[in-house]
């Protein structure tokens, strides 16, 4: 199965994914997480691409999308999450060999509630989990793994609006991009994880 998760920074669309690829199970690729892990280990691309993601704008997809391919040419069942974010994105991951998508879920979610939710995200800098900050007890500890939790650098209310902004400029295409293919699933990304999860799966049961 292959599957694209869409939505703003904040919909949930890495608890999602993660739990789809131990569910089903699928190749989870995050870019972000790819990106991320080329920053901290200080490679050429990581030090191309860190300004971009400092800022919140996006990364140039000349930088990007070799690495979405080779990542792609090691699976055939795979969830993206954060890929694609635009059009020319989309294009791209059309004309690869072997991507064939069978649904795109849409994780639908507002404003006021991603600047909520990504106020009191905490990721773990161990195991990767996500959670909010009112969650956890004691608030500073990661439940899955104990680790010391942090909030992402790009988490702050600036860079938020600065990547809202992005999201409604440059992603919000893509939807439409899928929907005129008729694999788009809109899903309500509100509520609790256990909600929005369970409305996932009936998109995705659907879809296969
Ligand atoms: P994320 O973890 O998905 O919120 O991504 C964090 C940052 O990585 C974004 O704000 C961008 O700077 C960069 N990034 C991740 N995925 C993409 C993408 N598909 N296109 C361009 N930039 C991306």
């Amino acid at each position: 199965m292959q599957l694209v998760l869409l939505g703003p920074p904040g919909a949930g669309k890495g608890t999602v994914a993660a739990r789809l690829a131990a569910t089903f199970p699928l190749t989870h690729i995050s870019t972000g997480d790819l990106l991320r892990a080329e920053v901290a280990a200080g490679t050429a691309l990581g030090r191309k691409v860190a300004p971009y993601m400092k800022a919140g704008q996006l990364v140039p997809q000349d930088l990007l999308g070799e690495v979405v391919a080779r990542k792609l040419a090691t699976t055939t069942s795979f969830v993206l999450d954060g890929y694609p974010r635009t059009v020319e994105q989309a294009e791209f991951l059309a004309s690869l060999p072997g991507v064939s998508l069978d649904a795109v879920v849409y994780l639908r979610v507002d404003r006021e509630e991603v600047v909520r939710r990504l106020a009191r995200r905490r990721v773990c800098p161990v195991c990767g989990a996500t959670t909010a900050a009112d969650e956890t007890s004691p608030s500073t500890s990661c439940p899955a793994c104990g680790a010391k939790l942090a909030r992402r650098e790009d988490d702050d209310a600036a860079r938020v609006t600065k990547r809202f902004e992005v999201y409604l400029t440059e992603t919000t295409p893509v939807v439409e991009f899928y929907r005129a293919r008729g694999i788009l699933k809109e899903v309500d990304g509100g509520g609790t994880r256990e909600e929005v999860w369970r409305r996932v799966v009936d998109a995705v049961a659907a879809a296969r």
